[in-house]
């Protein structure tokens, strides 16, 4: 354990802790190496820095909360640890200067998995924050805080952000720098955390590595991301709930295919590698990865408030058709063998949904749901809109569970939209609302934001477009409510930017549409 100056040193209050990582970026330079901690003479063998990706905490439920860090002092290279197990100790306090440590404990961190820690702490208190900590070989973490969630029936506000598309090379996590300002219970993370593709000479900032493909270059991209003290600091002030979108692995895979047919032998291994460092670098409480398998769809319940149904729309889905990008319609794209959920999944969600009494029943979705004719006629394959037969599946269950205030959220396209889920027949009802976040820096070329603003927003399912800006979704949820409000960043090109609200949308409970505010 470090000494007491050390570890006060690394436990100032939660603002102050905030303040501290953002100064450290101003002065080492975003994804620079952190210097968190010191080694004694004793403790050579482990080298100082283990602790330069921060920490992170998951998947809260009533009375427990996954913890998670990842031991790398060379973290651009493999990690730097030697090859043994080394032993990691945990606590969680509830004050910051860790006078009452309520829980604690030891885990294994193991080169098998990195290094990496998940620590699923339990017997909890419901509805509580908590500040927690790893100390090993003499070096110490960063403080961060982690929460309960409230036990049903109870739960009367809940505020959380959602978000994607984090692309380090368009540009820098201004966004995230004023995430922790808002003071989230959660963050919900929709995919396209890291991307896989190579160095872009023109970027506001460059990527570590040519395209990603092994299990190291994976590790050593999840790295370069978790390096940044931004991103940290996001992690650090609450709790996330994280899925994947197709970047985790290569842009537009399906199932076991590949965009790119070359990849096609050796895709298996690829999508092996991108789902183990997936599993070390997120807080999930999820098993280990097995071969080229990882079933990350779960549940995760806010009281009787909201619960998060959290998808994976990658893993099982049917291989597209239509051709690659927005096009015209063809036979194939309503074939009804064709599933995007797959089949265990779709009965998970329609059987989750038929139980649920939560207030909102919010999806945790990947791609554009309501159907998206642009100019009447063009679809887009990757999206719900190239799975109809699926998507009226979904929304027959949602009918038939008679569920209340279902809320999709989506990412992927970098552009805001707000609307309804509609089907693709005529004059097809609204089922849901979908709030589609922009990015935190993926990029929507510029030459196209007019005339796709003014395509999408003529869609009479579409209230609000934004395809200008990067940032993320505020939501405050209460028993009569749930008000999204967009907030958007100017630019990302810059170290920092401010942010503003740039549209307020407010769902009642017991309506299928939102309005604005
Ligand atoms: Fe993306
Ligand atoms: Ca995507």
């Amino acid at each position: 354990m470090g000494d007491s100056g050390e570890i006060q040193a690394q436990g100032p209050s939660r603002r102050a802790f905030v303040g501290g990582a953002l100064t450290a970026a101003a002065t080492v330079g975003l994804g620079g190496k952190s210097a968190w901690a010191t080694v004694g003479d004793a403790r050579a063998r482990v080298p100082a820095g283990m602790f330069s990706l921060g920490v992170a905490s998951g998947d809260p439920d009533a009375d427990s909360v996954v913890l998670w860090t990842r031991l790398a002092p060379d973290p651009l290279n493999g990690g730097g640890m030697p090859p043994i197990d080394v032993s990691v100790h945990w606590e969680v306090a509830e004050d910051e200067r860790f006078r009452r440590v309520v829980r604690h404990g030891t885990a294994s961190a193991r080169p098998a998995w990195g290094h990496s820690v998940h620590v699923t702490v339990a017997g909890l208190r419901h509805d509580r924050w908590y500040w927690y900590r790893f100390l090993s070989e003499g070096q110490v973490s960063p403080v961060a805080r982690a929460r309960t969630a409230p036990a049903r029936p109870r739960g009367d506000a809940l505020r959380f952000l959602f978000a994607s598309c984090q692309n380090w090379q368009a540009g820098f996590y201004t966004a995230w720098a004023h995430a922790p300002a808002e003071e989230p219970d959660l963050v919900v993370h929709l995919g396209d955390y890291i991307y896989e593709g190579g160095i872009s000479a023109s970027a506001p900032r460059q990527n570590n590595s040519g395209e990603i493909f092994t299990l190291a270059d994976y590790r050593n991209r999840y790295a370069l991301y978790k390096g940044d003290l931004l991103l940290q600091a996001a992690h650090a002030m609450c709790p996330w709930v994280v899925t994947w979108d197709d970047h985790e692995v290569a842009n537009n895979y399906t199932g076991l295919v590949p965009q790119n047919p070359a990849g096609a032998a050796t895709f298996a291994a690829r999508r092996a590698a991108a789902y183990q460092a997936w599993w070390e670098h997120q807080p999930v409480r999820l098993p280990k990865p097995v071969g080229p398998d990882l079933q990350i769809y779960r549940r995760v319940h806010w009281g009787r408030l909201a619960t998060f149904h959290v998808l994976d729309t990658r893993q099982y889905r049917s291989d597209q058709v239509c051709g690659e990008g927005l096009g015209p319609d063809c036979a194939e794209r309503s074939d009804p063998t064709r599933t995007m959920l797959g089949t265990k999944q779709e009965r998970w969600l329609g059987r989750g949904l038929a139980r649920s009494e939560a207030t909102f029943e919010v999806l945790a979705n990947q791609v554009v749901m309501t159907s998206m004719p642009i100019g009447g006629a063009l679809r887009s394959p990757d999206q719900w809109d190239g799975y109809p037969v699926a998507r009226t599946r979904l929304l027959d269950q949602l009918r038939a569970a008679g569920t209340t205030n279902p809320v999709v959220l989506t990412g992927d396209i970098h552009a805001s939209g707000v609307g309804v889920v509609v089907d693709e027949a005529p004059d097809a009802p609204a089922v849901a609302t979908e709030l589609v976040g922009t990015s935190i820096t993926s990029s929507f070329d510029p030459a196209l934001a007019d005339i796709a603003e003014q395509l999408i927003g003529d869609l009479p399912q579409i209230e609000w477009v934004n395809a200008r800006q990067r940032g993320y979704v505020r939501c405050d949820v209460t028993a009569d409510e749930l008000v999204a409000q967009y907030r958007l960043v100017d630019t990302v090109r810059e170290l920092t930017s401010p942010i503003a609200t740039a549209t307020t949308w407010t769902v009642e409970a017991g309506n299928v549409a939102p309005h604005a505010t």
